[in-house]
């Protein structure tokens, strides 16, 4: 564990008001990240923060970072630069920097920007409101990073983004070694979370009106290696398909490595997991994925596909795809146009390989020209839209089930379909109010590469979700079946339960 206090941090400051201090959580990156930040909320809010008012100025900025993407430093340090005249003016606003880069740079933080107060590591979220409180009272920037999971994170306070749905953490880290991700290094080896505990956080979820769980984990397949159970994942999903109450179940992200067919045979047995899977390619090159050290080839991801197809015809394939990892060839690169053709994925996240520091690829040789990239980049994004579009014109005149997500106060509400594709949808006052969480039924009539649109009648179902929705804005602003957008509520976190490290 690094532990530094700095004598930096000049401009903190005891609080001058009694008024409860304002935070607001910027959060980069991926699901992981985006789940953390609900634990960090939840903490603040426990230890008596309370989350800024839009368009008011917080008391406290915590930047949640991610390591992953491009230019991540150039983004963080640019936005800590923008802070620096209002700490200036404001001695009592505070900066706290966690997440991947503050694992990855630590003690450098706080040298290029000694006016942040706290850098804190992806393995001790836990300590923040205590190290902003010394910092405040030392005058000195905190700088505290764990090298390892002491405790599992899902123990932590929890002030979910949403009433309806809600992310379970079954594992963190990552037992394998992609040369392009730095994820190994910063989050660690993969911790399993017990099944039990994760049953007893999906009830407690299910008790408080959340209908749609996605069970998250950087390589969910492997889940259960570290209790030496190979199905565990199957069984896991049979398991949180049978939880009353939970109607949707989702889980991201699968391994081709390690995609088994008893997850296949749990996902078509178990009618609440949903239709979906998102499974990251990419690279169509079976040289490429060797050098990425990713241990399948492009024949078995395709022979997943069709399993998944022949047991679930309706189900809605993503991925995730990276052009212009170093030494790829035009010849490589057809490849992947080849796969994405073969795949008919609904949806692809593609990205343009950037040297991230710290990553085997950093060094390879024959890094891609930046306009090579694009080029290719730009062919692959054109031809994924194509084949999105001509999917989704598939589905016009078909019905579907959207779990409502937004409810503006004109136009159309948008929401998830089973398979997870968005869908707008024309409000019809007839039906009653709708509320994010409710259910309607309705016709899709049109679509387009990135959603579809469904001007048809609709049916409405009214559900426990929705009620959450309510009960939540009641309690923020005293209204409710109203337009605002609360969070949800915050959790106290599930018992405590050290990480297992003899394993
Ligand atoms: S499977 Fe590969 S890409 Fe995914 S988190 Fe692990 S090392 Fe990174």
């Amino acid at each position: 564990m690094t532990d530094t206090a700095y004598p930096a941090a000049p401009l903190s400051a005891a609080p001058t008001t009694t008024r409860p201090r304002t935070y607001e959580v910027k959060t980069y990156g991926c699901q992981m990240n985006v789940h953390d930040s609900e634990r960090i909320s939840g903490m603040l809010d426990t230890a008596g923060y309370v989350p800024a008012e839009a368009g008011t100025d917080p008391d406290l900025v915590v930047f949640n970072t991610c390591a992953v993407r491009e230019n991540a430093d150039n983004r963080l340090y640019g936005n800590l630069g923008h802070l620096a005249k209002v700490k200036e003016a404001n001695p009592d606003f505070q900066i706290a920097v966690g997440g991947c880069m503050a694992q990855k740079d630590r003690d450098v933080i706080v040298q290029r920007a000694p006016w942040v107060d706290v850098v804190f590591g992806t393995h001790n979220m836990g300590s923040l409101p205590t190290l902003l409180e010394r910092a405040r009272h030392n005058r000195e920037a905190q700088v505290e990073i764990l090298e390892s999971l002491e405790v599992f994170p899902s123990t932590l306070p929890t002030t979910r983004d949403s009433t309806h749905s809600a992310w379970v953490s079954i594992s963190v880290g990552c037992n394998n070694t992609c040369t392009f991700c730095i994820v190994p290094s910063l989050r660690g080896k993969e911790k399993d979370r017990r099944p039990g505990d994760i049953l007893a956080e999906v009830e407690a979820l299910a008790a408080e009106g959340v209908v749609e769980v996605t069970l998250l984990g950087q390589n969910v397949n492997s889940y259960g290696a570290e209790f030496r159970d190979r199905g565990a994942f199957a069984k896991l999903l049979r398991a949180v398909g049978q939880v009353p109450g939970i109607r949707r179940v989702r889980f991201t992200s699968p391994h081709p490595a390690m995609f088994t067919d008893d997850v296949i045979e749990a996902m078509a047995d178990t009618p609440t997991v949903m239709p979906q899977l998102h499974m990251p390619l990419q690279s169509g090159s079976d040289r490429i994925l060797k050098s990425m050290r990713r241990s399948y080839r492009s024949s078995r991801f395709l022979g997943i596909l069709e399993k998944v197809r022949e047991r679930m015809p309706e189900a809605a394939i993503t991925t995730d795809i990276i052009v212009g990892f170093p030494g790829e060839t035009e010849e490589d690169f057809r490849a992947t146009l080849d796969l994405v053709e073969r795949a008919r994925f609904s949806q692809a996240f593609t990205f343009q390989y950037s040297v991230r520091p710290g990553t085997p690829a950093a060094t390879m040789k024959n890094q891609i020209p930046k306009e090579i990239v694009q080029e290719r980049f730009e062919r692959l994004v054109a031809l994924q839209d194509s084949i999105a579009h001509e999917e989704n014109r598939k589905l016009i005149g078909t019905e579907v089930e959207v779990l409502v997500t937004k409810v503006p106060a004109d136009g159309r509400l948008s929401g998830r379909a089973a398979d997870n594709r968005l869908v707008h949808v024309a409000a019809d006052p007839s039906v009653g109010t709708v509320r994010p969480g409710d259910m309607v039924r309705t016709t899709v009539t049109e679509a387009k590469p990135y959603f579809l649109i469904a001007d048809a009648p609709l049916t409405l179902e009214r559900t426990v979700a929705g009620d959450a929705w309510d009960r939540a804005q009641a309690e923020s602003c005293g209204t409710g079946s109203g337009t605002a957008r609360p969070s949800g509520p915050t959790s106290l976190g599930m018992p405590t339960m050290p990480v297992r490290s003899d394993r």
